[in-house]
């Protein structure tokens, strides 16, 4: 079968022939998936780049990717919860099921997580050894081309909704993929406004497309300055999208005293804040965000779909055959697009 793989340590990546898996290769809780549709994430770009995060954590060859809707083709002697034929979309965080947060509700933040597509092969490929903890049976109203994008689509919805948005002012730092489909999760909550901050021109026309009411470049504006000149309290709000160390701390002062902050951007590193006067002295909650509830959150993110709620259109901006992944990395790399999804069929 074909599969993209990090063949060695470097840049790149290649698409090899590799051996099909076959039920001989299940160990009794897992689960052969035949990958329908595949979806680049930020952290396949990551390993693309061989940046030091993967240099530290990848270990080559590995076949990468975790984002996917896929059907269920053979399973291991002890699965229950999943039968051939079954539609599929993957938590990409595989629990050791039996850790201290496992065993108390938390299995997303589990403390031997393992992620597919980094620590285990992952679905970039035509078919995929996944285990059956982590499938999600998506309802089939759902069309493939959304369902490969769940997971991403479940960061925006736990981030969003650790608070209650209902008539709340709400500031998103960060338009990119998940960043906008948090826009429309937080309008779907009620919120009463959503104000984005984003520097990238073709980000900032999808961030009005999926129902921004404003929509600020940082790079041109003063963005505290502006959330104060449309609400004279700033906002309740914060929901960290971007990873810029500017944007978050812009961002937290936007925020009215004893106002609440998700953050799901990723900063790389140690970032340098005055936490007593912009958090500790204002009586901010700051909750941070590591992937999804199981499955709460997956829950939410099927019926938000099903029932269209949500439109994922404005997200996902191209479908390309599986064989064209290189123009897929191409125009992640760029930021030439919302999702990018691999279709495999
Ligand atoms: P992305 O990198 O595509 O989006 C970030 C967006 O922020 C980009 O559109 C960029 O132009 C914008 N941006 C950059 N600087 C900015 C600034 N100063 N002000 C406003 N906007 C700015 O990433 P994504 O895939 O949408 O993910 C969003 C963030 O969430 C990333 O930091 C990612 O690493 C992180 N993430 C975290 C988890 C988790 O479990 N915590 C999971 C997935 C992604
Ligand atoms: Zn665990």
């Amino acid at each position: 079968m074909k599969a993209i793989m990090k063949k060695v340590s470097g840049p790149g990546l290649v698409m090899e022939q590799v051996k099909k898996p076959t039920q001989e290769d299940l160990g009794p809780r897992d689960v052969l998936v035949k990958i329908r549709r595949a979806s680049i994430c930020g952290t396949d770009v990551h390993i693309y780049k061989w940046d030091e995060w993967s240099q530290s954590r990848i270990i080559p060859p590995l076949i990468t990717g975790h984002e996917m809707a896929g059907e269920v083709v053979a399973v291991g002697s002890a699965v229950t919860q999943v039968k051939v034929g079954d539609l599929v979309a993957a938590e990409t965080h595989i629990p050791c099921e039996h850790c201290y947060q496992c065993k108390t509700g938390r299995m997303h933040i589990c403390k031997n997580l393992k992620i597919l597509g980094v620590d285990t092969n992952g679905i970039f490929a035509e078919y995929a050894i996944i285990p059956e903890t982590v499938l999600w049976r998506f309802s089939p109203e759902i069309p493939l081309d959304y369902a490969s994008v769940m997971e991403p689509f479940g960061n925006a919805i736990y981030t969003a909704s650790v608070t209650n948005l209902l008539g709340k002012t709400v500031l998103i730092t960060g338009a990119g993929p998940i960043g906008l489909m948090a826009i429309q999760v937080a309008k779907v909550a009620g919120a009463s406004t959503v104000i984005v901050s984003e520097v990238d021109p073709l980000r900032i026309k999808m961030a009005y497309e999926n129902g921004a009411d404003v929509v600020i470049n940082p790079a041109e504006k003063d963005l505290v300055r502006e959330v104060y000149k449309l609400l004279d309290d700033g906002v309740d709000v914060l929901l960290e999208m971007s990873g810029n160390r500017r944007a978050f701390e812009d961002g937290l002062k936007c925020v009215t005293m004893g106002g609440e902050v998700s953050v799901l951007g990723i900063f790389g590193g140690k970032i340098e804040i005055n936490f007593d006067a912009l958090i500790t002295m204002r009586g901010l909650a700051v909750y941070g965000i590591t992937g999804r509830r199981m499955f709460e959150t997956w829950r939410i993110a099927d019926e938000l779909l099903r029932t269209k709620k949500v439109d994922l259109s404005k997200v996902v901006t191209h479908i390309l055959p599986f064989d064209q992944w290189e123009k897929g990395f191409e125009l992640m790399l760029n930021k030439q697009c919302g999702k990018v999804v691999l279709n495999l069929d």
